[in-house]
Formats: C-alpha cells, structure tokens, sequence
C-alpha cells in the first residue's frame, strides 16, 4: 500500500526519469481487477494522454500525481502500483494500464487488493485527494506539536493509538503500514486507549510518527513495498509481516502478529504494554 515513505519515494524517482518524456500510447487492462479504480472510462484514457508531456510529479498522502501540459494528470492511489520498464524490456503480460513514452520505456500499473488509477484534467474531483493536497504532511517542518495536539484532541475520547493515526484519514497517508513502527519507537501497544497516554508518551509518539516517517523516506520507502523499478525500500521494518515471530530488536521478546481494526498489528509484548 501507498503511504507517505512509499508516495513520496515513487514521486521523486519518477520526476526524475519521467519529466520531459511525452506519453505516445496508452493501453488499457489485461487482467481487469473488480477493486480497480477509475475517474470516468478508462477506455478514454488514450486520448486524454496521448503526445501529453510530462511536466512534474507530486507525492502526498497515499498518492501519486504524474501532471503533464495541457492541465492533464494522472494519479494513482492506496495499493496501486506503478513501476517503471526500460525500452529494452517487454510488456508484462497483466497490468491494469500500460503508457509507452517517447523513448518506448513504459509505465505499467497494477493493483493487488484495491487501489485507483484515476486520468482527468484540472483538479482531480476526489475528497481523499483533495484533504491529502490540503494536509500538512509530518514529514514537513510545519508539522509541529500543535498540529499534532489537535488531531488529538479532536479525536474521540476513547480511540486506540492505531484508530487515531490511521483511520479517518487524520494524517493522510499514514495508515496500517507505517504505523506499527511508529508506535513500537514510541512504546506504546495499537490497542492502547488515547486517554491512558501522558503527555510525556503523548511527546514521543509526536516525535516518532516525524522521525520514523522520516527514515524511512529518506531510506526510499518500507522493505515490504516497491518503488518505481520494482525493488523493495530500503527501510527495514522493525515490526510488519518480515518480521512476526522474530527476537524484538530492543528486548528479544518474540514479535507478536494479531487481527485489530481491519488489519493485522504487530508489537512486542514487553516493548509496547497495554
Ligand atoms: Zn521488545
């Protein structure tokens, strides 16, 4: 899944090999997926991004926006991939949307559970897209304490740490991932009560949803995902499906995996108590 490590890693190595390449063709799914996304008929995507340019690329949130001129973009979202193909090499056989550039190197997408791949001019009419655009990421300066305090506050009395940054779109683009380090550098179990923290816990979940955000982008996203050439990220997680049932780095506790809100959680049982 898309979330800020992995946006904005994809968005800065596809500005760098896309900006200036001009789209020639478009083809559309091999392989439709009946949780594939798409702003109108994708069938229409050909002539919208046909001799387009690309100017810039935008990573926010759980997207990916790709603008070209004349007003034209292309984004995608949630668990949307987008991988980037040398001239030299062939068409996969299963895709959800193909784009051959000017140099015949291509784009495909695929989506593995749900996700979105969305071609339109102008503003991208979509709520997520727009509150994400709207955001300030954590990963800037500005997000500060007292943004933070106010997701906070304006959250319900009895959230879990897991329901207050990753659902409702409070912080767009941190969810069920990028979570589960965040709260295991703060010490503090998915399932735990907000009302329960203090404000010192409160504090070091602040600056461990900044810092751990920040290494892994700057380690160019999570080993469990791919980036724009297929690879995996550099960052290791600590806690995620690499790494259930493994000696905990702090204590050697083993790593323990358990179903929570409509997604697994992992967390050391010493390190992150109730
Ligand atoms: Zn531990």
């Amino acid at each position: 899944m898309l979330e800020i490590p992995e946006s904005q890693t994809i968005s800065l190595q596809a500005g760098r090999i896309l900006t200036g390449k001009r789209i020639v063709e478009v083809f559309n799914a091999t392989n439709p997926h009946k949780f594939a996304w798409f702003s109108g008929d994708p069938s229409e995507y050909g002539k919208l991004l046909a001799g387009r340019q690309v100017k810039s690329t935008k990573g926010h949130g759980m997207f990916v926006d790709i603008c070209c001129d004349e007003n034209i973009s292309f984004s995608i979202g949630e668990g949307t991939n987008m991988r980037y193909y040398l001239s030299s090499e062939q068409h996969p056989d299963k895709y959800q949307l193909l784009i051959v550039f000017d140099d015949d190197s291509f784009v495909t997408c695929n989506v593995a559970m749900y996700g979105g791949i969305w071609v339109y001019k102008g503003i991208f009419d979509d709520r997520y897209h727009q509150l994400s655009l709207d955001s300030i990421s954590p990963l800037d300066d500005n997000f500060d304490e007292t943004i933070f305090d106010s997701i906070f506050k304006n959250s319900p009395k009895d959230i879990s740490a897991k329901a207050l940054l990753a659902t409702e779109q409070r912080i767009p683009g941190v969810g069920n991932g990028v979570l589960q380090d965040i709260l295991f550098n703060a010490g503090i179990h998915p399932k735990r009560k907000k009302s329960t923290l203090t404000d010192s816990k409160k504090a070091e979940l602040f600056n461990s949803l900044k810092s751990t955000l920040k290494s892994m982008t700057e380690m160019g996203g999570r080993d469990t995902e791919k980036d724009f050439f297929g690879k995996d990220g550099g960052y290791k997680t600590l806690l995620s499906k690499n790494t259930v049932k493994r000696p905990c780095a702090n204590c050697g506790d083993l790593i323990a995996k358990e179903a929570y809100l409509g997604g697994a959680i992992y967390f050391c049982p010493t390190c992150q108590k109730l």
